[in-house]
């Protein structure tokens, strides 16, 4: 019989698989040969379908445009009718202006007054702009040098009857529902979208509108969680702080586990912190915990309880956000249905602080990116790179990644960065 497929029984087939020093490559890997995407599928009206993810390829019932028409105001001609060596008089028979078509058909020497968009009359098939013509009374004066199907959109260049306008596995933006709204389509299938529950561990947490008692902290990892969870378009369940209490977690683990698709915590996921939080997960279900070979983000737990994914993120605060990006965005889209999912613009550039760095890790630090008065970009860090400084990911636009064989950074070295914006 075939061993089940589990993240452990994927882990010990890898040949090198190291859990106290997992490349960020690595774990994204194998996480993603778990990732089953969602298949309920829903229909929305164009407009609440903006950020939801296409279950099936829109095709185009119309012609776009649907007629050949004018790309610029002026006349529309028989191009047989114009000289190629002078001017020639031709008498104007109409207009054609947008959603005001021409009725009859252009015949020998006649010329239809035509407006960009309107409907290019029968008979006719070339544009003349009107600044290269001379109208007088009902007659219009043009010259040579024009050519046929000159200034003239044909019908089905955009889009042909039939033809798939909108593929499968993306996730509208406002283009795309406009585009949708242009075929005249006013509901598309989505999938449904992915529920995520969270919560936060730690004695030492308190919530907003409580008063914070000695060695007590606020707790901010649910707040970015929310903030990441709600960009990716996810229907979040936040399930509060659970206390550093075998019971507590355990019935929060579960009832996380029933509600929702996804379960990330944040916090105790550390060795030797809360050994109970690993015995716990093996009872309920099948989990891993690897040490990522990143900083920040080192400590990571990945696996099911009951039908849910769950994630254990770090408790730093910006260890959270920092594994979000790298490690949960590109597995939440997938199981989103997102196909392909867009890869974070990644490129070089120079920069201008110095950089601390070790060997050994790959590390993601904060940084600004900025051109100066010429237009040249280039990157500084935000400061302080600590991984429960969260100003570092507030003020910063994009991160520094800096590979794992890398030291320091002197300035003026290229770097890699990676964009925050629009990613999440
Ligand atoms: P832990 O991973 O539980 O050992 O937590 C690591 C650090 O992150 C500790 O300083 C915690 O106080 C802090 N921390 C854990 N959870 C949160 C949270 N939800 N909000 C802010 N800080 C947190
Ligand atoms: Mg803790």
């Amino acid at each position: 019989m075939n061993e089940p497929v589990t993240p452990k029984h994927a882990l010990s087939c890898a040949d090198d698989y190291d859990p106290n020093s997992m490349p960020v490559e690595k774990a994204r890997e194998v996480i993603a040969r778990f990732l089953e995407p969602i298949s309920t599928v829903e229909r929305a009206n164009v407009r609440a379908a903006l950020g939801r993810v296409l279950a099936e390829d829109v095709i185009s019932p119309l012609d776009v445009p649907a007629h050949d028409n004018s790309a610029m105001d002026g006349y529309a001609v028989r191009h047989a009718d114009l000289k190629s060596d002078g001017d020639v008089l031709l008498k104007v028979a109409g207009s054609s202006f947008a959603g005001a078509p021409y009725q009859g058909t252009l015949g020998a020497g006649q010329a239809v007054r035509i407006m960009t968009g309107g409907v290019v009359p029968r008979g006719a098939d070339t544009i003349v702009m009107q600044e290269h013509a001379t109208a007088q009374d009902d007659q219009v004066t043009i010259g040579k040098g024009h050519k046929q199907g000159q200034n003239l959109r044909k019908a089905g260049e955009d889009l042909a009857v039939g033809q798939v306008a909108l593929k499968r596995g993306l996730a509208l933006r406002p283009a795309d529902i406009g585009l949708v709204s242009s075929l005249g389509i006013g509901e598309v299938a989505v999938y449904r979208r992915l529920r995520v529950a969270f919560f936060s561990t730690g004695d030492e947490l308190v919530s907003i509108g409580s008063q914070p008692g000695a060695g007590q902290i606020f707790d901010s990892n649910r707040y970015t969680l929310y903030g990441m969870l709600t960009r990716l378009n996810c229907e979040v369940l936040d399930m509060g702080v659970v206390r550093d209490d075998p019971a507590l977690l355990e019935r929060a683990f579960s009832e996380a586990a029933a509600a929702a698709d996804v379960v990330i915590t944040s916090g105790g996921v550390s060795v030797g912190e809360a050994d109970f939080v690993k015995e716990l997960l093996e009872r309920l279900g099948e989990v891993v915990f690897w040490k990522i070979a990143m900083k920040p983000g080192r400590p990571l737990a990945y696996g099911r309880i009951g039908g849910a994914h769950f994630f254990g993120l770090p408790g730093n605060p910006v260890s959270v956000m920092v594994t979000f990006y790298q490690i949960m965005r590109d597995a939440l889209l997938r199981l989103s249905g997102r196909d392909p999912i867009p890869a974070i613009p990644t490129f070089k550039v120079p920069c201008v602080s110095s950089l601390k760095k070790a060997p050994g890790r790959t590390e993601f630090q904060r940084g600004i990116l900025e051109s100066d008065e010429h237009g040249t970009w280039s990157v500084r860090v935000t400061g302080e790179q600590g991984s429960g400084i969260l100003r570092s990911m507030s003020e910063a636009n994009c991160f520094i990644i800096l590979p794992t064989e890398q030291g320091n950074v002197t300035p003026g070295t290229m770097v890699d960065v990676q964009v925050l914006e629009g990613v999440i």
